[in-house]
């Protein structure tokens, strides 16, 4: 069961500064969030554990950094120019907006998508079920219309069609049209991949559910070439891959599932796809994108620059376009759903409440909380602490209050370690190392917290 609602993780994690209202003093901008002091390390030790698993430790993969802003045309090639547009509609009565597969996506729970069907299926779905208005019940809707996603801005001090520039709605394409660049440079053969974390935009008809869906947002994004015909056993080795990883960063497996699209649903390029979904306080959700690609986006590319974006196997001469399969994750997604895994609340013995954040240590925004036991005594010491541990680790240091408070305070944030600095450290050199999910307490010499806690951060 979830132990927090989506309304109670906003309030909570505005509260201890992970999450804000973008522009807040301004009123807010709708469906902006900034990330706090806390926020900001969570989501980079995210980024940090995905580039890890994904680029560094992958004996097939490499990684890449490109450029938000591309050529215009790179955008035509890809189709998203032409159709990467969602379907909308107004209610007549209200003028709430929708975009209509998510008005039946919602109707059933998640059953039904809406994905692959046409304008014309969907509105026909919507009157048969009557799928009313939300906001205000009626059922009186606008004809579908597309809706192209991405946010377009002008590059230079004229503002005419010549200068129009898109913010990229996926890093994707940054890898594709470098695909040359990275295997000329790289030497690398079949199979292999290309990792890419970045900001994307999309200027979402309905976003909502606070980070779940937004119009900015950071994707990790990985592209893996393979030869024709070895694609689907890659897309296997992805999909288990990308669940594992989630499974060993601590988001609960009992509420992460797959959903193979069925033939109906799936791309027209795409000869397999699923998506790993979590199970969020409203529901199943898309959390992951796995796609077989097949060679649609190189030869799109191709086809477009008239660079040649084939491939010469050298183990038999042959040449061809590299297949892909793609998977694709949102930051804020799996900071959710991390998130929405680690939060707990226990009952002490005393009936009091205590808050933790039961993070995987290599996520903790702080590994140690430094804590002297009574400042006018131990903060000198527990400050040259802090300094020695912060070298190795995110490592914070907290001298106001009792330590009962200070501990309670530290697992609320997820801290796996608080390093109590009493007597025993200034006369023999110990630290009481305290357990955030046990409340387990032992004794260690001040260096020897420092392998103790690095062993702590592997998953
Ligand atoms: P959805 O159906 O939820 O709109 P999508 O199928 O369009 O998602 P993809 O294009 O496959 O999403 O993008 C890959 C991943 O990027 C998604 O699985 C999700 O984690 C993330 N993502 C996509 N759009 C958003 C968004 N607007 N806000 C936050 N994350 C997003």
């Amino acid at each position: 069961m979830q132990k927090i609602t989506l309304d109670g993780l906003v309030a909570y994690l505005k509260e201890q500064g992970f999450v804000f209202q973008g522009s807040e003093i301004y009123g807010g901008l709708a469906n902006a969030w900034d990330y706090g002091p806390l926020g900001v390390e969570l989501k980079r030790n995210i980024k940090d554990a995905w580039w890890k698993k994904f680029v560094r430790e992958n004996k097939y993969n490499v990684g890449l950094d490109s450029a938000i802003l591309m050529n215009k045309e790179v955008w035509v090639a890809s189709g998203h120019i032409g159709s990467f547009s969602d379907p909308l509609v107004d209610c007549k009565k209200c003028h709430s907006r929708y975009r209509a597969d998510k008005l039946i996506e919602d109707f059933t729970h998640g059953q039904i998508t809406g994905d692959g069907m046409s304008n014309d299926e969907l509105t026909k779905f919507i009157n048969d079920n009557k799928i009313v208005c939300p906001t205000c019940g009626a059922l009186d809707y606008t004809s579908i219309r597309q809706f192209n996603l991405m946010f377009k801005t002008h590059m230079g001090v004229i503002e005419d069609a010549k200068t129009e520039v898109y913010l990229r709605p996926e890093t994707a394409q940054g890898i594709f049209v470098n695909f040359k660049n990275v295997q000329r440079t790289t030497r690398r053969k079949l199979p292999f991949g290309v990792g890419q974390i970045g900001k994307s935009f999309r200027n979402e008809i309905t976003p909502g559910n606070f980070i779940f869906r937004t119009r900015e947002f950071e994707q990790m994004e990985l592209e893996f070439f393979c030869k024709p015909g070895t694609e689907i056993d890659w897309f296997s080795y992805w999909r288990n891959y990308c669940m594992g990883f989630l499974k060993s960063i601590g988001v609960d497996g009992d509420k992460l599932r797959f959903r193979d699209h069925d033939k109906k649903e799936l791309s027209f390029y795409s000869n397999a796809t699923t998506d790993i979904e979590f199970e969020f306080p409203w529901g199943f959700g898309e959390l992951w994108g796995i796609a077989s690609r097949t060679n649609y986006d190189l030869n799109a590319h191709m086809t477009h620059s008239k660079e040649s974006l084939e491939y010469l196997d050298p183990e038999d001469n042959t040449k061809y376009i590299p297949y892909v399969v793609e998977p694709s994750v949102g930051v804020e997604r799996m900071l959710l759903s991390v998130l929405f895994s680690a939060y707990d609340e226990e009952t002490d013995q005393n009936g009091q409440t205590r808050t933790v954040l039961r993070l995987h240590p290599a996520l903790a925004p702080y590994k140690v909380a430094v804590l002297p036991l009574i400042k006018k005594n131990h903060a000198e010491k527990a400050n040259e602490i802090f300094e020695l541990y912060s070298s190795y680790f995110q490592t914070t240091y907290d001298e106001t209050a009792n330590i009962g408070k200070r501990y309670r305070r530290e697992d609320a944030i997820g801290t796996p370690f608080c390093v109590t600095v009493d007597d025993n450290t200034l006369a023999e050199g110990t630290v009481t190392v305290r357990d955030r999910d046990t409340m387990e307490q032992i004794s260690l010499k001040i260096e020897d917290v420092i392998p103790y806690v690095l062993g702590k951060l592997k998953f």
